[in-house]
């Protein structure tokens, strides 16, 4: 009988020891500790000062116990893709190698185009640099993810533990208590890097434009959603536990009717190939006649032109083949398109300079600093600050951890 009750002893001693074990050790971590999991939420054309276009509560209990930054300044070109591969890589464009939202490949002999269903935005073989959700499953953590461009392609043979291949339907409600289901999971099975993203911010800028009252209707509504994983989470008893930073790829800008350039009226569309319209547009022709077409493309009023080589430094657009020739970029407000355009009445895409292209950065947590507002930081830099906060090594990339230290514990 003493035999008995001391191997049950022995037996519980075990099992308990072993949970702990399961729970704290191995690729586990624990809450609140370096290396907590990370949430990070995209809301897609959120310009940096639609704060004051009508109450986020939300958005405000973030950055009233964390940080804000001035402004998320965007990658050139001030397109959704570029940017968001460049916020999770670290890196500008011409060197991750999603160059916009739609551009050719010569070697592939292939367009990149995006969208729900694009086959192209779920292939990895487009993209020259590591995302973060790599850098973490190579580090034997988990990534989860519910949208996020790209998360849905295999990239150098991984992918993250949990992702959804993208759709516009499920509702924003839904896709933050996917996030919160996901943090439900226990021992090595929980997540350290969690993401989703919101389109509708962006769709109704479009449509339209920034001051409209459809697009601060969205503001709310989106406000709420991240009401609803602040709620999920505290009542886990986790909110101060996790890292939260929300970014957007960039802002919005009013585009009427009246300022379109029709690039037909400047070139005959038979001579050369066009690739994409609206803020820019970037051109092809054969090879012997692009300086023809540079001069033909000459003082266009609202516009500026720039053979490939001669695109100006602070864009860092210039060592990708699959940048074209000649880029045709028009003046804030305006949009160069082709014959039977339909129009929108908000775009982006434009300079970076322009302070309408500007996104935004806030960030709540065990590692963000509280109640601090610090300048504007280019999106490059997020990379290596996610990565220091999920203590896990950065690969390559074009950041500096000194440029977001400031908001950082
Ligand atoms: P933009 O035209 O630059 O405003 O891009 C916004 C659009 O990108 C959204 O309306 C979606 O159609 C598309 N998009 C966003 N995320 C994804 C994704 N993960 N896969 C494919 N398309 C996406
Ligand atoms: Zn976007
Ligand atoms: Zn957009």
């Amino acid at each position: 009988m003493k035999y008995f009750i001391q191997t049950t002893l022995l037996l519980c001693l075990c099992i308990l020891f072993s949970c702990s074990e399961t729970q704290e050790g191995g690729s586990d971590q624990v809450y609140g500790e370096p290396g907590t999991p990370l949430i990070l939420i995209s809301i897609d054309g959120f310009r940096w000062d639609y704060f004051d276009k009508v109450a986020t509560p939300n958005l405000d209990k973030i950055i009233n116990e964390g940080v804000k930054a001035e402004g998320l300044k965007t990658s050139y070109p001030s397109k959704t893709f570029p940017n968001h591969i460049s916020i999770v890589t670290g890196s500008y464009p011409s060197n991750h190698g999603i160059i916009s939202n739609y551009f050719y490949d010569a070697d592939f002999d292939e367009y990149f185009y995006i969208g729900a269903g694009s086959k192209a935005a779920q292939d990895g073989k487009w993209i020259n640099r590591e995302p973060i959700w790599v850098t973490v499953e190579k580090q034997l953590k988990h990534a989860m993810i519910m949208f996020w461009p790209m998360s849905d392609a295999e990239i150098l043979g991984i992918r993250p533990s949990e992702y959804y291949v993208y759709s516009g339907s499920p509702s924003n409600p839904s896709r933050m208590n996917q996030l919160l289901e996901w943090l439900d999971l226990t021992g090595t099975d929980r997540p350290t890097f969690l993401a989703s993203y919101f389109s509708t911010v962006d769709s109704a800028g479009h449509s339209y434009g920034p001051d409209a009252q459809e697009t601060i209707d969205t503001i709310t509504e989106v406000d709420n959603a991240i009401g609803n994983l602040l709620a999920g989470l505290e009542s886990r008893g986790i909110l101060d536990e996790v890292n939260i930073m929300i970014v957007s790829d960039h802002g919005m800008t009013e585009t009427p009717d009246s300022k379109y350039i029709n690039i037909a009226d400047y070139l005959n569309l038979d001579d050369v190939v066009t690739v994409g319209r609206g803020p820019f547009m970037e051109i092809r022709p054969n090879e012997n006649d692009i300086e023809s077409v540079y001069q033909a493309l000459q003082n266009i009023e609202h516009t500026q032109v720039f053979k490939k080589e001669d695109i100006p430094a602070q864009f860092h657009y210039k060592n990708n083949d699959r940048i074209e020739p000649i880029l045709l970029l028009a003046d804030e407000h305006w949009s160069i398109v082709t014959p039977g355009y339909s129009s929108s009445l908000g775009s982006h895409g434009y300079d970076p300079d322009y302070k309408s292209m500007n996104g935004i950065f806030i960030g709540r947590g065990p590692g963000f600093k509280s109640g601090f507002v610090g300048e504007e930081v280019h999106n490059i830099h997020l990379y290596e600050m996610m990565c220091k906060l999920m203590d896990i090594t950065p690969s390559i990339n074009d950041g500096d951890i000194t440029a977001t230290t400031t908001f950082l514990k």
